[in-house]
């Protein structure tokens, strides 16, 4: 095994999505010096924050935090280019486990029982072969325990929504996720994980879908990035 993973090594070197330098043995998905410098967000309060703010005008949110500044210009914006276009679903995973320990540290989690993946279209995630806001999910729950449900499905095969801007990207958004929720999971407090928020639509949405399903689920938002 380790011959193998040795000569995959020399075969295809890994390198760090964001300065593209060769990673030493030990570094796992970028390389030590681009992961001290991540471009966090620090959130402070979890119940009060810009995130909210901007969604509170579409959906009800009880929590909202992020990891990530995403900013088109900067090198770690190849991050969510890796996980989302090249296959790299072990960042995602990774970024989830990171973003997740420093929730714990906000008390993001108190009270919490699942983890919601915002859904892709099934054609999508057949052409990707995993759906990356489920793969962040996954990092989460490694380190949180919390269980991943699938409760959404998105419905219709729309415009991409990082084509379009401002109010038709939340009309684009608007009744294509819809929500099945077992009992079990009736009245809980949910959080919905996602990627990129940029304008808070599909979060909106997914919000939305998962009230009109049940009137006492509590919804709280972890993008992995934020793009303010
Ligand atoms: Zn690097």
């Amino acid at each position: 095994m380790s011959i193998l993973s040795d000569l995959k090594e020399l075969l295809l070197p890994r390198l760090c999505p964001v300065c593209g330098k060769l990673l030493m043995q030990g570094e796992d998905v970028m390389c030590a010096f681009c992961a001290i410098q991540l471009p966090r967000h620090r959130i402070t309060a979890i119940d009060d924050n810009l995130l909210l703010r901007i969604i509170w005008d579409k959906a009800d949110v009880r929590r909202a935090t992020t990891f990530l500044a995403y900013n088109h210009f900067s090198p770690y914006h190849n991050l969510v280019i890796q996980f989302k276009f090249h296959g790299k679903s072990d960042l995602a995973f990774r970024l989830g486990t990171w973003a997740a320990m420093e929730a714990q540290r906000q008390g993001f989690w108190e009270g919490v029982e699942a983890l919601v993946p915002v859904p892709l279209t099934w054609l999508r995630r057949f052409k990707r072969g995993y759906n990356q806001a489920e793969m962040i999910a996954q990092g989460m729950s490694e380190v949180t325990g919390l269980p991943v449900v699938n409760l959404l499905k998105r419905t219709k095969n729309r415009k991409p929504q990082s084509r379009l801007k401002g109010e038709a990207r939340l009309k684009n958004a608007e009744d294509i996720y819809r929500a099945t929720i077992p009992d079990e999971w009736r009245g809980k407090r949910l959080v919905l994980v996602d990627d990129v928020m940029t304008t808070g639509a599909t979060l909106a949405n997914c919000a939305i879908a998962l009230q009109k399903e049940d009137k006492n689920a509590e919804i709280c938002i972890f993008p992995l990035c934020y793009a303010g």
